[in-house]
């Protein structure tokens, strides 16, 4: 820990948290380096209320000592507190209350936290404590709550289409005029292309770890040998200048076929096309819009096709911008929802990998090895398969949480909660996102190296989304059948005989008593 002088007469607390690590951010414009000290804590109650992965871990830590060092370059006085400083209190309330003593500080200034668990916490310990905490808008974002809410008020149904056209409107971004570049708004139906291993596969930039990351992989292997995933080796980086290597990376070697290849999956290939920048941009080393501009660019300099320069930019300041808004706007018992009553509990093998669905064990072995999985796998495997299966969805929020090197409550949630397991009933999509083992054949090699067989649509070599599907329809039929987008999966099952109804229950009974 350093600096525990006392501070100037008026001088703020300016608090820091891991996913804070924006020069520019709204904390550090409202502060003075020759006045106020900043405050930045590793606690172990933000490091295990879910069992977060190794590398998630160990990123978020070296990040903020990283960051740490920066401020001090540029003048900041810095008390940095290490997990294991003897005299960590192990929370931020704790840490805040030691820093306001030791420094005789009555005021203290951050920017808003990302989620409402944190934002109570700290709000609960300014009124204890009666110091004073004041919370700036998270600016890196492009809706303010106030933006979001004055465009989702008055409408019957969100969509993040719409949303992201007002987004597309308000920075500009290729746009032409009051027209999107190109004619159209989406370019979608060019970005759905299975992908074939005989092509050259880019990998996203790695940094070799240097001594302060060292020591953090050290206090990692000491403090969470237990957690889930694969420490080492370790190569995210660390800073904003690491982070934006990678950014140029992936515009130069990745991003032209990105949209071509962005729903593919391949056995041995985890990145594919995919920018693997959402850890740096969630954690403040880089900021959306500047990686949008960057991506931009390179349409405009001809070096990449305008499907994958749209279908990246909409990721960015339309899913990522709608996510964080149905976040704020559906209050902190989002989490909580479960429109279909699903109640399993989730399976042992979401935490080992250890299954016989090819499919299955690709994404969640990725997962363990790299805290990484692109979005298909995300919502169309390991979420599908939960969902088709009845698993509690508070259960896969958690599991998605901890996972994840990307993953903050205010994104995971609506993905998961919203997108994936459509647990909200339909506030973020239309429809739930299920699907048969058909959709991964189509879109994979996964099938070809399974124990099942992806054509066989009941019986014991059956692949077990085939069996799955129906089920989940039918036992959710009420609340699905007058779903528009249903009509005709329905009237199909309605067609199919009794004898094949049946067989479709009794193999979905079989799978899910496997479980
Ligand atoms: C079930 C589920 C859980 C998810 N959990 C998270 C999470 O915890 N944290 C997270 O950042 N993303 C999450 N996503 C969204 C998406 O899967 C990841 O952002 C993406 O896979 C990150 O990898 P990438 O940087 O290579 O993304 P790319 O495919 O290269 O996409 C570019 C960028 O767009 C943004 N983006 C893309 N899709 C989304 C989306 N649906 N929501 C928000 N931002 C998006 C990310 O910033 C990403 O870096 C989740 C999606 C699903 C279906
Ligand atoms: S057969 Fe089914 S379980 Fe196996 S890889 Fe294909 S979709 Fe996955």
């Amino acid at each position: 820990m350093k600096t525990n002088s006392s501070a100037a007469k008026d001088a703020r607390l300016l608090l820091i948290l891991g996913d804070q690590l924006s020069l520019d951010i709204s904390s550090l414009r409202a502060g003075k380096p020759d006045r106020d000290i900043v405050l930045m804590a590793e606690v172990q109650d933000e490091a295990s209320y879910v069992p977060h992965h190794k590398k998630k871990i160990a990123f978020v830590f070296s990040a903020m000592r990283h960051f740490a060092a920066e401020l001090e370059d540029a003048g900041w006085s810095v008390r940095y507190v290490k997990l294991d400083d003897p005299d960590n209190s192990g929370d931020l309330p704790g840490e805040l209350a030691r820093a306001v003593k030791d420094h005789g500080i009555d005021h203290v200034l951050m920017t808003e936290p990302g989620e409402f668990r944190l934002k109570a916490v700290l709000s609960d310990w300014s009124k204890d404590a009666k110091t004073e905490l004041e919370m700036l808008d998270d600016d890196r974002f492009l809706a303010s709550h106030a933006e979001f809410r004055d465009w989702a008020e008055g409408r019957k149904q969100l969509r993040m289409e719409y949303f992201y056209r007002e987004m597309r409107r308000k920075t500009g971004l290729l746009m032409d005029g009051d027209a999107p570049e190109g004619g159209k708004w989406n370019f979608d139906s060019q970005n759905r292309k299975p992908a074939k291993s005989d092509l050259f596969m880019p990998r996203p930039r790695a940094t070799e770890p240097d001594a302060i990351t060292e020591e953090v992989l050290k206090l990692v292997e000491d403090r969470f040998d237990d957690n889930f995933g694969t420490l080492r080796p370790f190569w995210f980086g660390v800073t904003r200048a690491d982070a934006l290597k990678a950014l140029t990376m992936f515009v130069e070697q990745a991003l032209p076929r990105f949209g071509d290849y962005q729903d593919a999956m391949l056995e041995g290939e985890p990145f594919l096309y995919h920018s693997v920048l959402s850890l740096y941009i969630n954690a403040g080393l880089l900021d959306p819009l500047e990686t949008c501009e960057r991506v931009a660019q390179a349409y405009h300099d001809g070096d990449a096709p305008l499907n994958a320069v749209e279908g990246y930019i909409r990721q960015i300041i339309g899913w990522r911008e709608y996510m964080r808004g149905i976040y704020w706007h559906s209050g902190p018992e989002y989490t909580q929802q479960n429109f279909f009553g699903a109640k399993r509990p989730l399976p042992d093998f979401y935490w080992t990998g250890h299954t016989d669905m090819a499919c299955m064990a690709a994404a969640i072995g990725q997962t363990k090895e790299e805290a990484y999985a692109h979005h298909i796998q995300r919502l169309m495997v390991t979420g599908n398969f939960a969902m088709l299966a009845g698993i509690d969805p508070h259960d896969v929020h958690e599991w998605y949480l901890a996972v994840y090197a990307d993953a903050y409550e205010w994104v995971e949630a609506p993905n998961v909660i919203g997108m994936s397991q459509f647990a909200d009933g339909g506030l973020l999509g239309s429809k739930p996102y299920a699907a048969s083992g058909n959709y991964i054949n189509k879109m994979s090699d996964h099938c070809a190296n399974c124990s099942y067989d992806v054509k066989q649509k009941t019986g014991s070599d059956a692949c077990p989304f085939n069996p799955l599907y129906w089920d989940f329809l039918l036992r959710n039929e009420e609340k699905l059948r007058g779903n528009p987008r249903l009509g005709q999966v329905y009237r199909t099952w309605d067609k199919m005989d009794e004898a094949k109804k049946k067989e479709y229950r009794d193999s979905a009974r079989a799978v899910l008593d496997r479980l």
